[in-house]
């Protein structure tokens, strides 16, 4: 349909990015397909609409040229091809219309630039100019152009490798890896919104560790949530050790993930150790403590997710029981967990919300001076 409603209007399309990409290593079923037009993207969308059976509705967003239309599950988007240039202080570019080529340029990864022609002359013929195919095959994420370039221009691609090398199981390529570490900074530009959208990706992926470790190794991590690198270390006094609560987390959290495909329940994992960072110390007949680090961590939630504009609703304080139940994770990583034995325990946590109400009102309100006292010494 896209390929002849084109033709008659003589312009060329081409299916390009997660579609081809996905395609071509196999992954399921698509649930989007993003096809080019050189041309009018709007235009090309409209008329196609008006070809399919039910003639179904076009949506479009003028501002960034493109248009959306629904058929048989699936999101057909419509845009013009394009060439873009950024300003220092923004990631949204200046645009202009161009070539096939200058709109696989902008493309983010070369396993993301591959496009499939539509074209009657040469119909399914891919279209690689940045050897998209051979990455795929080596696994490897690659920018098309100077890696300072495309991650400096948006600095949301950085969370974006970091993300396909997880779901993937991809390597970064290492002028890539170079290059996040380099500009890492430059993700302060992002809105908290669209990073936690590739925290909850690379979260829900099989072994987020990978992800986790990519960015603690560019140093984002430290930036994003550095109350997760704040557990990493080991520190020995009077030949006592404590273990790299950050490394722990990790394995934790990749234990989780066997057991459940719960997107707060792996958040919960991810942060259950939060407190210890802040409530560490050595005493001196007991070793190392991390006293009271629950309640520590669960307060510590609520300010994350706070900052991080995660929604500070029921999803949170499940978050914040499963912190308040720290050990829990920690039992379970050891054991073949299932979802409703997970499930059990969240509901036998219960128990503290009381607590838990309390220390996330405003301050430290309560009037119980026992609780008080607790409170103020955490
Ligand atoms: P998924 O659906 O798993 O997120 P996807 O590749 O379809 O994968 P989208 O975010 O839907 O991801 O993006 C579609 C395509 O648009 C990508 O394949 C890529 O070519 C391009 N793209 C998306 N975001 C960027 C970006 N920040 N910079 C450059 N190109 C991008």
């Amino acid at each position: 349909n896209i390929s002849s409603v084109a033709s008659r209007e003589g312009v060329a399309t081409y299916v390009i990015g997660g579609f081809v990409r996905d395609f071509l290593l196999d992954r399921g079923k698509p649930v989007d397909i993003d096809i080019v037009v050189v041309g009018s993207g709007i235009d090309i969308a409209k008329k196609v609409a008006a070809s399919l059976p039910g003639k179904p509705e076009v949506n479009v967003f003028k501002n960034f040229g493109t248009a959306m239309i629904k058929h048989k599950n699936l999101e057909l988007e419509f845009v013009g091809a394009r060439k873009e240039s950024y300003h220092h202080d923004s990631r949204k570019p200046v645009v202009e219309n161009g070539t096939l080529e200058d709109d696989q340029k902008r493309r983010d990864f070369t396993i993301n630039a591959l496009a499939l022609s539509l074209n009657e002359t040469d119909y399914g013929t891919l279209l690689d100019p940045f050897n998209g195919i051979s990455d795929l095959d080596n696994k490897i994420i690659r920018t098309p152009l100077e890696p300072g370039i495309t991650y400096s221009d948006d600095p949301l691609r950085m969370m974006r490798a970091i993300r396909f090398a997880t779901q993937l199981r991809f390597e970064i390529h290492r002028e890539s890896l170079e290059a996040i570490s380099a500009h890492k900074e430059r993700i302060n530009i992002i809105s908290k919104e669209r990073i936690v959208e590739e925290l909850h990706k690379i979260l829900l992926s099989p072994e987020p560790s990978i992800g986790f470790s990519l960015l603690h190794q560019t140093g984002l991590l430290h930036i994003i949530l550095p109350e997760l690198t704040a557990l990493q270390g080991i520190e020995e006094i009077e030949g006592q050790k404590h273990k790299d609560n950050f490394w722990h987390t990790l394995e934790v959290v990749d234990n989780i993930a066997k057991a459940t495909d719960d997107l707060w329940l792996r958040w919960a994992a991810l942060l259950h150790d939060i407190g210890k960072a802040p409530t560490k110390r050595f005493d001196k007949k007991i070793g190392w403590t991390f006293h009271a680090h629950e309640f520590v961590g669960a307060k510590m939630v609520y300010k994350l997710f706070k900052r991080m504009r995660l929604p500070l609703n029921e999803k949170m304080k499940f978050v914040q029981k499963m912190v308040l139940m720290s050990s829990r994770p920690v039992v379970l990583s050891q054991e073949n967990v299932t979802d409703s034995a997970i499930r059990r325990l969240v509901f036998d946590a219960g128990d503290h919300v009381d607590d838990l109400m309390t220390l996330c009102e405003a301050d430290i309100t309560t009037k119980n001076p026992k609780k008080q006292k607790r409170y103020k010494n955490n």
